[in-house]
């Protein structure tokens, strides 16, 4: 039976990549029929962010990952809170002690900071120097009586090679003389990410933990920490970093890095899940469109890479722009809806079907639905207008014409593109004209633009009174 686990910190926003390991797990889990658990890792009181466990449940609930045992479901294992946890941790701390896998160290914070600067001074990587690591269980005991703080540190074997499987690295080995006597329970006796982490892991008899590459360094811990407990350690799945166009690791810097920001952008969850399952996982399929239950059916780990993944922010757009055409104006509608109400504009129902038909192939994102084409709401006021276009297209040649083209639009009993069209056709071949001639002015007089939609189809979604009216303003007012 598969049991995974999504085990977030909650210190803020959700992390674009937190988000890939959470789909991962998930998708992991419904492959196998298994269990997908979310677990809150919360013991580090000094990154708590108020309101940000609620922000990761919405988060993920937009983003359509469901979890079947967790804060919010319950389960056989719970709390599934760590904060909520915590005897369980200093009990297994003290069986550590116990068992000589672990030791009370009483160095000062201002000790440690001298130990650090003088191995740093001397080009050595920083680590405890174990000082506290050979005292007698008398003075030990004699100090905690007195109520000295101290700290609960891992005793880590010297001189041994510490290896694991992972499901994507292969074998990894590392030498225990660069793993530190990690701190297990701190002074305040909340217990650290890794006793945690590994005691929740076993508790909750995870199967596989899949996540990011940034704790790959950490798994030799807690390989020797399920070692000291006498536990079967679960499988391992680090994925590989995230990474910016130019390869760097991925930053705020050069773009969002938030999953509500790109939802409060308006990219479709659908798309961006898409987006974020490609990052890493190389499907069979040249197909680079999948709905989830696609995901679900093809995903493993066998295809995740070890080479860190491109975060590629052109590739999202297009994802998302696809996503938007697959939809029907109807389904767009709820969504865009408010961004229309956000902005002011009150227009029906229907009218903003109108606008999302004829804007759909031509969007990336959903506010762009309300804000590319801003004139579907508001009359132009002709301030940003490219004064180039204008120069090119508003002559006093054009003007005359819009004037006598005036009065055919007026009598239009029909108010659709194919009577449009054939009005100005109409006119431009008994003038002599291209068409064209009449096309760029009317856009310009209607929506103050130099491009958009067919112009045909924006006058008919604008309505006859209102595009009537455009021209009519336009040509008195715009010189
Ligand atoms: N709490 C860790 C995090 O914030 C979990 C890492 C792990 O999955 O072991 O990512």
């Amino acid at each position: 039976m598969v049991r995974v686990r999504f085990a977030p910190s909650p210190t803020g926003y959700v992390h674009v990549g937190s988000l890939r390991t959470a789909l991962y797990n998930y998708l992991f889990a419904r492959h196998h029929s298994g269990v997908n658990i979310l677990r809150i890792e919360d013991t580090d009181r000094t990154r708590y962010v108020e309101g940000a466990v609620e922000n990761m449940l919405r988060t993920m609930e937009w983003a359509g990952i469901a979890f079947d045992e967790g804060p919010v479901q319950g389960g056989p294992f719970g709390p599934y809170v760590q904060s909520e946890r915590t005897e369980l941790y200093r009990d297994h701390a003290d069986q550590l002690i116990a068992h000589g896998h672990a030791y009370a160290c009483f160095c000062t914070p201002e000790r440690l900071d001298q130990v650090r600067k003088a191995q740093q001074a001397a080009g050595i990587p920083p680590m405890y120097d174990r000082l506290c690591r050979n005292l007698s269980k008398e003075e030990t005991d004699r100090r905690i009586a007195a109520g000295e703080p101290h700290v609960v540190r891992l005793r880590v074997p010297i001189g041994e090679a510490v290896r694991f499987e992972d499901m994507i690295r292969g074998e990894v080995e590392f030498d225990s003389r660069t793993i530190d006597d990690q701190v297990l329970l701190k002074s305040d006796g909340f217990p650290t990410y890794h006793l945690a982490n590994i005691v929740d892991d076993h508790a909750m008899q995870i199967t596989h933990v899949i996540r990011g590459e940034e704790w790959l360094s950490s798994t030799p811990k807690h390989v020797l920490l399920y070692g000291a407990f006498g536990w079967e350690p679960p499988k391992f799945a680090h994925l590989p970093l995230l990474l910016n166009a130019d390869r760097s690791k991925l930053s705020k810097r050069q773009g969002d890095v938030a999953v509500e920001d790109y939802r409060d952008k308006g990219y479709l969850p659908d798309a961006l899940i898409n987006f974020v399952a490609l990052l890493g996982w190389n499907p069979s399929a040249t197909e680079e469109i999948f709905t989830i239950h696609d995901l679900i059916r093809d995903f493993d780990l066998e295809r995740v890479n070890k080479a860190g993944a491109v975060f590629n922010r052109e590739k999202l757009d297009w994802m998302n722009a696809e996503y938007i055409r697959k939809q029907s104006p109807e389904e767009l509608l709820p969504l865009v809806r408010p961004l229309a109400q956000d902005r002011n504009y009150v227009v029906s129902d229907d009218y903003l079907v109108a606008v999302i038909r004829c804007m759909q192939e031509r969007v990336r994102t959903l506010p762009d639905f309300v804000d590319f084409a801003s004139y579907f709401f508001i009359p132009p006021d002709f301030s940003d207008v490219d004064e180039k276009y204008k120069s090119k297209h508003w002559t006093p040649e054009a003007k005359e014409r819009l004037r006598a083209l005036l009065p055919d639009f007026e009598s239009l009993e029909r108010w659709d593109h194919d009577s449009l069209e054939r009005v100005v056709r109409a006119y431009s071949e008994a003038n002599g004209l291209s068409a064209g001639k009449l096309i760029h002015p009317i856009r310009l007089a209607v929506t103050g633009r130099g491009m958009g939609p067919g112009l045909f189809e924006l006058l008919a979604v604008i309505g006859k009174p209102e595009s009537v009216s455009r021209i009519h303003r336009a040509l008195v007012t715009l010189s």
